[in-house]
C-alpha cells in the first residue's frame, strides 16, 4: 500500500505523487521479520523476494547477483567497497529499477518516462528492452558520450534535453506519452535500493559508519530503510549514516561557491526526498561533507589504483571518507562501508 506523506490518503495502485502532490511512501501493512522471510535457496536478488513489494509472476526476467564485498585497511580503519557498479546496466540503480518493473508489469503499464543524468535511463533502458516496454528517457546533453551510446545500443527512445538537470526534470514531468516513473519521487525504488543493506549484513554484519553519495537520495534512503528493517529484526543497530554531495550542488547543507563538473549524477540542487534525509542524518548522528572536483580526482585515481575502474560520481563517496579521515572523525577499526555505484567503463 502507497500512503501519503502530507495528506495521510492512502493507495493500492502504483503512483508516484499522491493526488494533493505529496510525496507517497510504501507501507508494509505487516512488517516481516529478516531470517524467517529469507529464500535461502537462491543466492541472488530472489534470496529476499519475500521481504520485497513483488510477486513472484510479475518478477523482472533479468536477476540481479548479490554484490561483492572488498575490505581494505585505510590508516587504522576497515573499509567495506561494496561492488555495486558490477551490477548489469552498471549501476547500483538496476535495483531499484527492479522493483519498479515488478509493479508496471503488476499493472499492465507499458510505457513508462523517466528522466535521469545517464545511470538510472541506462538501467531502465535494459530492463524494458528484456520485458518489451517502451521507456522514454529524459537525459542532459552533457550526459557523456559512452553512455548515450550505450542507450542507442539498448533501443531506448531518447529525449535529449540542453539545460541544467532541474530543467531535463520538468521536461520529462510534463511529457504525456508514458506513466511517470522518476526515481526522485518513486516509492518503489527505495524498496529495491534497501536490499543494499540485507546484502552488507549478510555479507558483514553489522558497520559503524555508512558513507553515500547523495544526490536525489534514492540510495541514501533505501540504505537506510534496509538498515531500519535489520534493527527491527533485532539484527543490529543503526549505522551512523553519511551523506556526500558534490560542492555546488548541495541541499542538505550550505550551498559552496565551487561547482563541481565531475560528479554528474549527484548534481541535484533540489532534490523532492531532502526532509527524509535530513531526518535520518538526525536520528543516527551522522552528517553532510561536500567535495569539489579536486578531492574527487584524486579519490577515483586511488579508487582505480586498488583496482575499482568506477565513474567520478562514485569516486565522491571515496572523497568524502577521505575529508572525514583528515579531520579525525573515525575512531580506530571503525568499520566503515563505502558503497561503489557507478561503472566507469561507461565513461569511455
Ligand atoms: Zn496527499
Amino acid at each position: 500500500m502507497l500512503r501519503c506523506k502530507s495528506c495521510g490518503k492512502e493507495y493500492m495502485s502504483f503512483r508516484v505523487l499522491c493526488e494533493c502532490g505529496g510525496l507517497v511512501d510504501y507501507i508494509e501493512e505487516r512488517p516481516k521479520l529478516f531470517d524467517s522471510c529469507l529464500d535461502k535457496r537462491f543466492l541472488d536478488v530472489r534470496r529476499y523476494l519475500p521481504l520485497l513489494p513483488i510477486k513472484e509472476s510479475f518478477r523482472p526476467s533479468v536477476t540481479l547477483p548479490i554484490t561483492p564485498v572488498v575490505e581494505r585497511d585505510i590508516a587504522d580503519t576497515k573499509v567495506f567497497f561494496k561492488l555495486d557498479y558490477l551490477m548489469p546496466s552498471g549501476s547500483f540503480k538496476d535495483r531499484g529499477t527492479y522493483v519498479t518493473v515488478a509493479k508496471l508489469k503488476e499493472e499492465g503499464i507499458r510505457e513508462v518516462t523517466l528522466d535521469s543524468s545517464g545511470n538510472s535511463a541506462l538501467s531502465l533502458a535494459l530492463f524494458a528492452k528484456s520485458e518489451g516496454l517502451k521507456a522514454h528517457l529524459f537525459i542532459p546533453g552533457y550526459t557523456s558520450k559512452g553512455k548515450k551510446r550505450l542507450l542507442r545500443l539498448l533501443d531506448a527512445e531518447v529525449h535529449e534535453i540542453e539545460g541544467s538537470r532541474m530543467d531535463v526534470h520538468k521536461k520529462a514531468k510534463s511529457f504525456e506519452g508514458g506513466f511517470y516513473v522518476s526515481h526522485w519521487f518513486n516509492p518503489y525504488f527505495l524498496e529495491g535500493t534497501k536490499v543494499v543493506s540485507y546484502e552488507v549484513y549478510e555479507q558483514i554484519g553489522a558497520v559503524d559508519y555508512v558513507l553515500s553519495p547523495v544526490g536525489s537520495g534514492s540510495l541514501f534512503i533505501g540504505l537506510y530503510k534496509g538498515f531500519k528493517e535489520l534493527k527491527s529484526s533485532g539484527k543490529l543497530e543503526l549505522p551512523v549514516m553519511i551523506a556526500v554531495q558534490a560542492k555546488g550542488f548541495e541541499s542538505l547543507t550550505e550551498r559552496s561557491q565551487e561547482k563541481t563538473t565531475l560528479a554528474e549524477g549527484i548534481a541535484i540542487p533540489e532534490p523532492p526526498r531532502k526532509g527524509e534525509m535530513k531526518d535520518i542524518i538526525n536520528e543516527t548522528n551522522g552528517r553532510v561533507v561536500s567535495v569539489g572536483d579536486d578531492e574527487i580526482s584524486q579519490a577515483l585515481s586511488e579508487l582505480i589504483s586498488f583496482g575499482f575502474l568506477v565513474e567520478p560520481t562514485s569516486a565522491a563517496t571515496y572523497a568524502g571518507f577521505k575529508v572525514l579521515l583528515s579531520e579525525g572523525y573515525f575512531e580506530k577499526k571503525a568499520k566503515i562501508l563505502i558503497p561503489l555505484t557507478g561503472s566507469g567503463l561507461k565513461n569511455v
